[in-house]
C-alpha cells in the first residue's frame, strides 16, 4: 500500500471536528418534513426597504468586486449607528472589515490574531463554531461554565481561566444557545482580567437588538480601555431577517483591522457588493424598526415556551436572542441526539441537540434548543406536533 493510502485525505484540523450538527438538523428536518425550530432563521419576510435596495443595485450593475474591507457607503453607516448608540468611535477607514457574514469575520479573526499554541477562552455552552473556530487557528480552547439556571458566571473559575498563554477570550452577547445577556459587571469583570493579561477580547454581539424586558446590551469594546483590545463581530442577519445574504464585519484597532483584513482578502476578496449597497440602507432604518423587532420577538418566545412547556420540556427563559434552551430529563430518553431524531420522526418537530453546545457531549445529553425566530403560524403548528408527546 502506497503512503498516501494510509494517510487519510482529511487534514488533521479538519479530522478533529464534525459537521454542523445544526445545519445537519436543518437537513434532517427537511427530509421528514418536520418544523424547523432548529437552524436560526427566519422563516417570515425582511424589511421591504432593504430588499428594494437590494433590487435597486442589481439593477444599477453593482456587480463588481467592492473594496476588500468593505464598500464605503455600508462602513460609514455602521460606523455611524456605532457612534450614535453607544458613543463608540469607529474609524470606517482604520478600524472596519465587512466580511461574509460574522461567520467569516470570526475566523478571520481567529486566523489573524491567533498563533498555534496560544489558549483562547470559551464560555460554555458555547455557538459550536467557536470549536472548529478554534482548531483551524491552531489554538488550544479553554473551556468556562455558564452556570445553570442563570448561565452565571463564577469569577474564580474565570480568573483560573486566564495564564501566560491565553491570547483572546470569545464572548456571545446576547448568547446563543442560552438567551443570557451578559451584564455591565459581568463584562467589567472579563475587561479588568483581559487588560490584566493582555488579553483580546472577541465579542460577537450578532444578536445585539433582540433582547427582553428591559435587559441592556452592553458593547464590550465600550467600557473603559477595551476599543483597543477588543474585536466586536456583527451582521446583518439577525437584525434585518437575511440570514442567506452573508454580510457581517469586524470592529477592531487600526492594527488588529489590518490583520483582519489581509487574512479576509485572501479568504473570500469580499462580500456580496449589491449586497454591501442594500445593508447601508438597511442601517438607516429609523430606530421604531429596532423596537418592533425585540418587541415581536418577545411575543414569539413566549408563545414557544409555553407550548414547550405544555409540552413537557423544563424551559431557561432567555433574556436575549431567539433560541430557548430546554431540560428534557421529564421524558426519559437517554441522550439528547436520540430525543431529537425522535422528535424529528415521530413528532415532527426539529430541534438542536443540547451536546453541540458542549466539549463533553454528557454535559448536554438531558438539554434540545428549540428558536422562535418563526412565523406564528409556524409555531403554532409546532406548538400542535409537540402536543402528541408524553412526559413520563
Ligand atoms: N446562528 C444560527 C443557529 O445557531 C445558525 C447559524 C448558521 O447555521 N450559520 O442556529
Amino acid at each position: 500500500m502506497t503512503e498516501s493510502r494510509i494517510r487519510p485525505l482529511a487534514s488533521a484540523k479538519a479530522l478533529q471536528f464534525t459537521e454542523s450538527v445544526i445545519r445537519e438538523m436543518t437537513r434532517f428536518a427537511a427530509q421528514h418534513d418536520a418544523v424547523n425550530l432548529a437552524q436560526g432563521f427566519p422563516d417570515f419576510p425582511a424589511p421591504t426597504e432593504i430588499k428594494e435596495a437590494a433590487v435597486e443595485a442589481v439593477r444599477a450593475d453593482v456587480n463588481q468586486y467592492a473594496i476588500t474591507w468593505g464598500a464605503k457607503p455600508f462602513r460609514d453607516a455602521i460606523a455611524e449607528r456605532y457612534r450614535a448608540i453607544y458613543g463608540m468611535a469607529v474609524d470606517p477607514e482604520r478600524n472596519l472589515t465587512v466580511t461574509c457574514g460574522s461567520t467569516e469575520a470570526m475566523m478571520s479573526t481567529m486566523l489573524a490574531l491567533v498563533d498555534p499554541g496560544d489558549e483562547v477562552i470559551v464560555f460554555e455552552p458555547f455557538y459550536e463554531n467557536y470549536g472548529p473556530d478554534t482548531i483551524l487557528s491552531g489554538a488550544v480552547p479553554r473551556y468556562v461554565q455558564l452556570h445553570e439556571p442563570d448561565w452565571g458566571i463564577d469569577e474564580g473559575e474565570l480568573e483560573k481561566a486566564f495564564n501566560n498563554k491565553t491570547r483572546a477570550i470569545i464572548i456571545n452577547t446576547p448568547n446563543n444557545p442560552t438567551g443570557k445577556v451578559y451584564s455591565r459587571e459581568e463584562l467589567q469583570a472579563i475587561a479588568t482580567l483581559c487588560q490584566r493579561w493582555g488579553v483580546i477580547a472577541i465579542t460577537d454581539e450578532i444578536y445585539e437588538y433582540i433582547i427582553y424586558g428591559g435587559a441592556e446590551h452592553v458593547p464590550l469594546a465600550s467600557l473603559d480601555g477595551m476599543s483597543e483590545r477588543t474585536v466586536t463581530l456583527n451582521s446583518l442577519s439577525k437584525t434585518y431577517s437575511v440570514t442567506g445574504w452573508r454580510v457581517g464585519w469586524a470592529i477592531a484597532s487600526e492594527e488588529a483591522t489590518s490583520a483582519i483584513r489581509k487574512v479576509h482578502d485572501f479568504l473570500t476578496v469580499g462580500a456580496a457588493a449589491p449586497l454591501q449597497a442594500a445593508a447601508a440602507a438597511a442601517l438607516h432604518l429609523p430606530e421604531s424598526y429596532y423596537e418592533k423587532l425585540a418587541r415581536d420577538y418577545e411575543v414569539r418566545r413566549d408563545i414557544l415556551s409555553e407550548s414547550l412547556e405544555r409540552a413537557g420540556f423544563r424551559c431557561y427563559t432567555p433574556k436575549g436572542a431567539y433560541y430557548i434552551m430546554t431540560d428534557i430529563s421529564s421524558f426519559g430518553f437517554s441522550d439528547d441526539v436520540t430525543f431529537a431524531r425522535h422528535l424529528i420522526e415521530t413528532i415532527g418537530v426539529a430541534a438542536v441537540p443540547g451536546s453541540s453546545f458542549y466539549h463533553r457531549p454528557e454535559d448536554g445529553a438531558q438539554k434540545l434548543r428549540f428558536t422562535f425566530c418563526k412565523k406564528k403560524a409556524t409555531l403554532d403548528e409546532a406548538a400542535t406536533r409537540l402536543g402528541k408527546l408524553v412526559a413520563t
